[in-house]
């Protein structure tokens, strides 16, 4: 690579947010912090790479480019960090940087050292590492989950030739820096584990940059085939790829696949044994050949640590923090860092740029270089048109059309998963309340039969009455995912969703959250940024789910007379703004350190298949059933339990529940909820309701009418519950009071099964802050409007 000249003499530079929509202009740098920016050199906007600017969303923000053949959506204010210049500029050429590789001897190892062989999936996102995966394994899959963030890995067998092996899905990755969860996942797995082989899954479609990703995975020294996979489409779209040279180019095994339909696995799975066997001996890896000056730098440094991977020599010239402290182990960590300094001080001078750019542009330079001499690109097509596959997005992201489709796509899916869940729901249902009679009729009275028939049973079913909703609404996610239109949701509404500091992708999330909190919460999985989930997860119970509904409609019903469609609406809006303000608090104090970003690839549109869409179904009810099952089951027994006891004899179920334990906290709460215009009964209904809300209006039923099975549609009920009046002669309810009461079931405490689903997507200490959160604000909004209203 040149040196490089002064821009500003020759050519003036202008923000890529200010090319207008169709033109094509080269890369000069990028601008703007670590973390971004890295992401954004990773994504291939390095020095001299094409950007086209394709469209506008249809709310005008993002922007989609395209670059290197991916299309990436970049917010405006991010692509305001883009500085480019005319497509023409000679001066920003890429240059070819391929030197070839360099080997390094590596000691052989016995794959058999810890009994198991493991084989690892590597790749970009949406490369078809989970088809593999599946295929391979007959998807038996176990999710598995690492430290406090929760990226997921799957671990999965096979047999090959006799031999037992273990294959895990790792998170995709565009590299494997300390940037994202995803990438820390994957660099401190393969560290930690260091798996007896790597397949590294490639899209051949996209070769430019998913073989930057490849650098890097060569440099861990660990036996390595790339799945060249997509073949199908690489074929089908007339490029023409010499295998063979581009094996030699790299130095590494690889093997074409389409993982889709299976062709090409087993020849894959052979590679990796083959590469497993040789390193018995010792073996020569391949590596990217940055030139004399870095190489000189790698040598000599490498030879002051020893125990550390070239990987890792690497990064400490680059200054990487996680690198650093990884050095800290050793006596020499002092000298080894002012050795690093000056080297890198060195090469900046010498390649006048960052060292991150640097290393990342001669990177890319190797795999330029490298397909140069290797990919053949289809001579009828048009150089710079877009690929097929992104045909439907003429119609899907539209500007008239986006929005409307977006809205009748998700209601398709939200009635399907509600109305059509809602029959197994309710068989389910019929079946447990089936199962508790016949209980209740063969066993003797008592306490046992109580507890079986009314705390576990009754508690299981409210476990299973959600299973067939969560299985419903994974499938369609699923769809959704696999086909590519997820991320042009996300594409769509980011305008609406950056106002609240959130990324696009919460939007399904929030929209699931209408009917049931716990999909909603188990659906933020499809955000990548850390940040962006937590805040999503901790306002999606101010999205009132399906439970609260007819705790509202007695209440509306009962005691307003007129517009009683806007009074429920108003409820559901106060729910959205008090969430929106959440999330701007949030991302404003206590997570405001980490960044949120935008920048997002949008992939061609594929057709999903109804196998990976069904077994995602169903390890997500596995994981709802495994991991929640027991939280719910043990709470709604301990709920169960506070109204059942202490027994006395001869009572009515109203002076039961009065007297239970439930009810003395009723009672013994009143103070506190007092200035929200609430009696005590009206406590014991909110305290039961935290083991699921429906139970609210069956509680109330109980203490008003002592009838256990009331609903929202009993009239005595709603009769009793206007003519109740407190020990002065006034009515206990009035549209005040109601109004209020409906805020408070709203805002407070989500369910018991929600609560599960936020310690396990996001720890107990967020747990625990969403229950005083939640219910602090309910009171408070209880508290203003009962106090305004009433003076
Ligand atoms: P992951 O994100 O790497 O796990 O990728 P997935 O396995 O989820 O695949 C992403 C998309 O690519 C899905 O829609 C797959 O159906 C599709 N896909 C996977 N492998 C192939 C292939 O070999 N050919 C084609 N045409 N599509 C594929
Ligand atoms: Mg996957």
């Amino acid at each position: 690579m040149a040196k490089k000249q002064d821009i500003n003499k020759n050519n003036a530079t202008r923000l890529l947010d200010n090319e207008p929509v169709g033109r094509t202009v080269q890369v000069v740098r990028v601008m703007g912090d670590g973390a971004f920016r890295q992401r954004l050199l990773e994504m291939g906007f390095v020095r001299g790479a094409k950007v086209t600017v394709l469209k506008n969303a249809p709310l005008q923000d993002p922007v989609e480019y395209m670059i290197m053949g991916s299309h990436i959506s970049l917010r405006h204010s991010e692509a305001a960090q883009v500085e480019v210049t005319d497509k023409d500029a000679a001066f920003c050429d890429m240059e070819d940087a391929y030197n070839g590789t360099v080997e390094t001897a590596v000691a052989g190892v016995d794959p058999l050292a810890d009994n198991v062989l493991r084989v690892v999936l590597v790749g970009n996102p949406n490369c078809g590492k989970t088809s593999l995966f599946n295929c391979v394994t007959g998807a038996k899959e176990k999710v598995g989950n690492y430290g406090g963030v929760t990226v997921d890995s799957k671990e999965g067998w096979f047999n090959v030739g006799g031999r037992r092996v273990q294959i895990v899905d790792l998170p995709g990755t565009y590299s494997l820096t300390e940037y994202s969860p995803e990438e820390m996942y994957v660099r401190t797995y393969i560290r930690d584990h260091h798996p007896d082989a790597i397949i590294n899954i490639v899209d051949a479609g996209n070769l430019e940059r998913n073989l930057y990703l490849t650098t890097q995975v060569m440099d861990m020294n660990i036996p390595m085939v790339i799945a060249l996979n997509m073949w199908d489409e690489l074929e089908k779209s007339g490029d023409k790829l010499d295998i063979e040279m581009l094996e030699r180019l790299l130095g590494a095994r690889m093997v074409p696949l389409t993982a889709y339909n299976g062709h090409g696995v087993t020849e894959v799975l052979q590679a990796a044994m083959d590469a497993i066997d040789e390193s018995e001996q010792e073996t020569h890896h391949h590596n990217v050949n940055y030139g004399p000056l870095i190489e000189d730098g790698l040598k000599e440094l490498g030879e002051m640590c020893p125990d550390l991977d070239r990987y890792t020599v690497l990064k400490i010239i680059e200054n990487d923090q996680h690198a650093l402290k990884l050095l800290e182990r050793q006596e020499n960590a002092q000298e080894v860092k002012d050795a690093a300094a000056t080297l890198r001080q060195q090469i900046e001078r010498n390649y006048n740029d960052d060292i991150v750019s640097i290393i990342t542009d001669l990177k890319y330079g190797f795999v330029r270089g490298a397909l140069a001499e290797v990919l053949t690109p289809n001579p009828d097509r048009a150089t710079g048109e877009t690929k097929p596959g992104y045909s439907l997005d003429r119609l899907l992201t539209n500007r008239w059309l986006a929005l409307p489709i977006l809205l009748v796509l998700m209601w398709l899916m939200f009635e399907a998963t509600f109305t059509l869940g809602a029959y197994p729901q309710e068989w389910i249902e019929n079946g447990i309340g089936w199962l508790g009679e016949w209980i209740g009729s063969t066993m003797p009275e008592g306490i046992l039969r109580d507890l079986i028939v009314d705390g576990i049973i009754g508690g299981v079913g409210g476990v299973l009455v959600f299973l067939p909703q969560i299985l419903i609404l994974f499938f369609f996610i699923s769809l959704l995912e696999d086909s590519g239109y997820m991320a042009r949701a996300a594409f769509i509404v980011d305008r609406v969703m950056h106002r609240v500091g959130l990324h696009g992708k919460s939007f399904i999330p929030y929209l699931i959250g209408f009917g049931c909190g716990v999909p909603a919460i188990m659906a933020t999985r499809t955000l990548e940024n850390r940040r962006d989930r937590l805040v999503t997860i901790l306002t999606i119970p101010f999205m009132s789910c399906s439970a609260r509904l007819p705790a509202y409609l007695l209440l509306v019903a009962a005691f307003f007379t007129a517009h009683q469609g806007l009074i429920l609406m108003s409820i559901y809006l106060v729910g959205i703004v008090v969430a929106g303000i959440t999330a701007i608090i949030l991302s404003k104090t206590l997570l405001k350190h980490d960044k949120s970003q935008f920048v997002m690839e949008l992939p061609p549109y594929r057709k999903p298949t109804a196998r990976n869409a069904t077994i995602h179904m169903w390890s997500k009810g596995k994981q709802y059933l495994q991991k929640m099952a027991t939280i719910i089951l043990a709470a709604s027994i301990i709920v169960w339990a506070l109204g059942y006891f202490p027994r006395h004899e001869g009572q009515t179920p109203q002076e039961q529940i009065e007297n239970s334990f439930m009810g003395q906290m009723g009672k013994a709460i009143e103070p506190v909820v007092a200035p929200l215009g609430f009696n005590w009964q009206m406590g014991v209904s909110v305290l039961t309701g935290a083991a699921a809300k429906e139970i609210v209006v069956s509680t109330m039923g109980v203490l008003y009418t002592g009838e256990a099975d009331a609903d929202e549609e009993s009239a005595p009920l709603k009769e009793k519950l206007q003519t109740a009046t407190k020990p002065d002669g006034s009515h206990v309810f009035n549209p005040v009071v109601a109004y209020s009461f409906m805020l408070f079931i709203l805002l407070y405490f989500p369910c018991i099964a929600a609560l599960a689903a936020i310690k396990r997507e996001a720890g107990t200490k967020w747990m625990v802050f969403e229950i005083f959160y939640t219910t602090g604000v309910a009171w408070l909004v209880s508290f203003i409007f009962y106090q305004l209203a009433t003076l």
